[in-house]
């Protein structure tokens, strides 16, 4: 049995001491949740968050690393950098970086198999664009990304990645996958895993949702076999909402 997983992805939001905040108050209403719970703030924000939930049940994660280990690389964080805050996750690929920062594939995998062995747990985003689904190649393509994202990771370190679908246009604009789109594309990655690393691997990777994932629709799309929890952006910043999102993965 997977435990569920809800992770907000906080992008570029909120000052330190406005993510401090945010973060005791979610820290408060999770204190009975049944699944982990990792929020993910700007780096800046990182020292403040860790000091707010502090012995609670919610954990910290980074939205990027870089895949070199230290050097002349301005403006990036390293996994040690990271590590040595308290950051135990890290989004790797988020569409936002695919698009507007030139993330590819390949380093996906780079950041992915640094995050390893720096000893963060990387949450990694795949996911297809609408012009993708509507040319009908989108399972080709979550194939692909799953596939190059795990290139060089020994079974051991697969079971410990966490992969989120997030089909590219329901980021941010409020048109979710039915719960059957998602469950199906979630059911194809884990076939994948499965052709990778065998099905005992597989059964173990946390595969979440992600995609205008709110308090209405959590229930019905955590629900669903393949789906192991959610990559939260919207939501994530309103605690209510994200408290009944929390609720609906701990039944
Ligand atoms: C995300 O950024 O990963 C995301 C799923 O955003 P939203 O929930 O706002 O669609």
């Amino acid at each position: 049995m997977r435990k569920k997983f809800i992770a907000g992805n906080w992008k570029m939001n909120k000052t330190p001491s406005e993510a401090a905040a945010l973060a005791l108050e979610i820290s408060e209403k999770a204190l009975d949740a049944k699944c982990d719970v990792v929020v993910c703030p700007a780096a800046v924000c990182i020292p403040g968050v860790i000091s707010s939930v502090d012995g609670t049940n919610v954990e910290v994660g980074a939205q990027n690393v870089h895949f070199k280990e230290n050097g002349a690389y301005t403006g990036e964080l390293s996994a040690a950098m990271l590590t040595d805050a308290g950051v135990k996750y890290v989004i790797i690929g988020h569409s936002e970086r695919r698009q507007y920062f030139g993330e590819t594939d390949e380093t996906v995998n780079l950041r992915t198999r640094t995050a390893l062995s720096g000893g963060l747990l990387p949450i990694v985003c795949i996911g297809e664009s609408l012009g993708e689904r509507e040319d009908g190649i989108m399972y080709e393509v979550v194939r692909r990304q799953a596939k190059l994202a795990m290139m060089n990771i020994s079974a051991d370190e697969a079971a410990g990645v966490i992969i989120a679908y997030e089909p590219v246009w329901a980021i941010g604009t409020g048109k979710t996958a039915t719960a059957e789109q998602a469950d199906e594309v979630c059911g194809i990655i884990r076939s994948v895993m499965g052709e990778l690393y065998g099905d005992d691997t597989a059964e173990k990777i946390r595969i979440l949702y992600g995609g205008s994932m709110n308090a209405s629709n959590a229930a019905e799309l955590l629900a669903q076999p393949n789906i192991d929890g959610g990559l939260i952006g919207g939501a994530s910043l309103k605690p209510g909402d994200f408290a009944e999102i929390i609720k609906a993965a701990s039944v």
